[in-house]
């Protein structure tokens, strides 16, 4: 544990006496101490509010309340939530949130019907997220169906052969 100037000073508080007034004698100005503190503070806090954003009290609402929101989302949408936190990670990819994705897929007009092998989430990753599987480029427009995955026109050259 890193000891603060600030918790120092206070332990010095506590253990007045002759050891105590050594520690003192060696300690810089107490007003120095204080101000490093208070920025040491400060950068907390800061670190702290760019953690819990406006939209960490998501996190909090009934579960209820969050699929009806989620409901009318694109699958695309939901996708990339499930990648925000872990915890809607683990709300979005149980058993029980299956509807959702369903309902998501059902959004999209003229979509197939999601193929035996996969699961919704991955449908959806399959068919909506616009990134080669093999090297994450942007724009990926290709699927190979039969390898349940997109690639570049780069990657179809080095990562495939053709039978
Ligand atoms: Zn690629």
């Amino acid at each position: 544990m890193k000891k603060t100037r600030k918790t120092l000073h206070n332990l010095v508080k506590v253990n007045q006496g002759s050891v105590g007034d050594e520690v003192t004698a060696k300690l810089p100005p107490a007003k120095r101490a204080r101000k490093n503190a208070q920025e040491d503070d400060a950068k907390t806090v800061k670190k702290t509010r760019r953690k819990t954003g406006k939209l960490s009290v998501l996190l909090e609402m009934p579960l209820d309340v969050l699929f009806e929101i989620f409901g009318l989302l694109l699958p695309l949408d939901l996708l990339r939530l499930s990648w925000t936190s872990s915890e809607f990670r683990c709300t979005l990819m149980q058993r029980s949130a299956r509807s959702l994705w369903i309902q998501a897929l059902k959004h999209v007009e003229r979509l197939p019907e999601c193929l035996e092998d996969l699961t919704e989430p991955q449908w959806a990753f399959l068919a909506f997220y616009p990134c080669c599987h093999h090297c994450g480029a942007q724009n990926c427009q290709t699927i190979i169906w039969s390898c349940r995955m997109r690639c570049c026109n780069k990657c179809l050259k080095t990562q495939l052969v053709t039978i």
